[in-house]
């Protein structure tokens, strides 16, 4: 075990935004069992190197996802876009799938290849309650089903300025799943980020631009 004690402003540098940093301070303290991202061929290396040293098992799409020229769409949803199986394609990124259990980690793999949403959602410790909202309301034609939230917990109105704290559509403002989970993630950046929490706070309470 050489596990040190891992910095925001570090994890940035090697995921690329704060949002991803802190899903994987999430992963790293037991507050998320699997996190998904994509990431292109050159920012891989340097999350594979990290997740070794860190005891985290990587598992890899078997296919690319090369997104929509419409960059606004593609900062909301990673997931929107063409699967291509042709792994060579530096203009895809890979769907990559974060664990300290290499089961799961796998399993997310089979959960996405086989488009199965519901298991997917619940893997990555989204709440049954939201997944299925997730499940019902997302398509192509509706492929933003996020609701209105003046609750800072449920609120992904910040999205674009890559502040939130929960990683998942809530299925309503108060749904209680989704508000504790984001209030574990705050008690977390509160004890060992709090810069980051004040900021995040601030802007999550700036609710001018809510829909
Ligand atoms: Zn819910």
């Amino acid at each position: 075990m050489n596990e040190k004690i891992q910095r925001l402003s570090d994890l940035i540098k090697v995921f690329g935004s704060w949002s991803k940093a802190q899903e994987i301070l999430f992963l790293l303290h037991g507050l998320k069992e699997v996190v998904r991202h994509g990431f292109y061929d050159f920012e891989l290396k340097a999350v594979e190197e990290f997740c070794s040293a860190n005891n985290i098992f990587l598992a890899k799409s078997p296919f690319k996802i090369i997104l929509n020229e419409n960059k606004e769409i593609n900062q909301k949803f990673s997931n929107l876009g063409l699967k291509s199986p042709d792994l060579s394609d530096n203009k895809g990124m890979s769907m990559i799938y974060l664990s300290k259990d290499e089961k799961k980690a796998h399993l997310a793999v089979y959960y996405e290849q086989t488009n199965n949403q519901k298991e997917l959602g619940l893997l990555l410790g989204y709440p049954s309650c939201c997944v299925d909202y997730f499940c019902q309301n997302f398509s192509a034609s509706n492929n933003n089903p996020e609701i209105a939230s003046d609750n800072i917990f449920t609120n992904l109105a910040h999205r674009e300025e890559d502040c939130v704290l929960i990683s998942h559509f809530p299925c309503k403002a108060d749904c209680s799943e989704s508000i504790k989970i984001g209030k574990d993630n705050l008690e977390l950046l509160q004890k060992i980020e709090s810069e980051r929490a004040k900021v995040a706070l601030n802007v999550l309470k700036n609710t001018d631009n809510l829909q």
